[in-house]
């Protein structure tokens, strides 16, 4: 029995290679494309989908969620822009329904990686800063990817870049903005596509983890397992470390 994936989004760069990659995969089969114009509740429910990925907007990706867990949809979320309060309320509303779903921030093995390995040197070497380098037409800043490394490093030490550095910004901004207390340093040109440098600093040495994603094809085994896995779970997990 294959699993019926609908892509929402499907026109966009990841999701046109989304759709190639759910058509590719034996286990998988692709019942629906949807885009900006189209009623997603009404393609959920004719096409029968059962997972529904989402590449779409920060802007739109709040609603969509909604719209596929009123449909009854194993939702696997790519795209980011969702604030952590958010993730709780629909954690919490799948929770209640036993609904299986994921939100990955980042579907490549290689920056699950990084997060997972930085969150053990963070333990070591608490004073840290990201810099995440993306193409110029990412729609939001900073990735979700740079957000969710710092909670993972949070999550492992409490007292990172303690005491607080004493720079005077000149210019505002200049240290970047910080989550979690962590500087993130947000560069959007052409030229880039996805990377992401981890940097910590002890006397006398620095240490630096760096991911560069160079082909959107890094991301689609991590999609694949996700639309695989999440009709097996019962709510909604975040980030992909979790189903690994
Ligand atoms: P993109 O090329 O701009 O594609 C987004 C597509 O979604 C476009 O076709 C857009 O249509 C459509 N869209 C916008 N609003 C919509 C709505 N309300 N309903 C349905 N479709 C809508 O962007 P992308 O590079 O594919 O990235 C999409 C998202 O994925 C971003 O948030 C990005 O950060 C994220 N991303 C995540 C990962 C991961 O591993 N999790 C990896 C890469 C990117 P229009 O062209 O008409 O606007």
């Amino acid at each position: 029995m294959t699993i019926k994936v609908l892509v929402n989004g499907a026109f966009g760069r990841m999701g046109q290679i989304t759709v190639k990659a759910i058509s590719a995969h034996p286990a998988l089969e692709l019942v629906g494309q949807t885009g900006r114009e189209y009623d997603l509740l009404k393609s959920i429910k004719d096409s029968h989908a059962e997972v529904v990925v989402d590449f779409t907007h920060p802007s739109a990706v709040s609603d969509n969620l909604n719209i596929i867990i009123e449909a009854g949809a194993h939702p696997v979320i790519g795209t980011t822009g969702l604030t952590a309060d958010q993730i709780k309320v629909f954690q919490e509303k799948c929770k209640k329904l036993r609904l299986g779903g994921l939100i990955a921030p980042n579907f490549s093995l290689g920056a699950v990686l990084m997060m997972k390995y930085a969150k053990d040197i963070v333990k070591y070497m608490p004073n840290v800063e990201i810099i995440e380098m993306h193409h110029d037409n990412k729609a939001d800043a900073p990735s979700g990817t740079a957000l969710r490394s710092a909670e993972m490093m949070a999550s492992a030490n409490a007292s990172i870049n303690q005491p607080q550095n004493k720079s005077i910004e000149t210019i505002p901004h200049a240290r970047g903005a910080t989550h979690h207390n962590i500087p993130i340093h947000a560069v959007r040109l052409k030229g880039f596509l996805a990377h992401e440098e981890i940097i910590f600093g002890s006397t006398g040495e620095t240490l630096t983890l760096r991911h560069d994603s160079i082909d959107r094809e890094c991301f689609m085994s991590g999609v694949c397992l996700a639309c695989e896995k999440v009709t097996k779970l019962d709510g909604l997990v975040y980030g992909l470390e979790e189903i690994l």
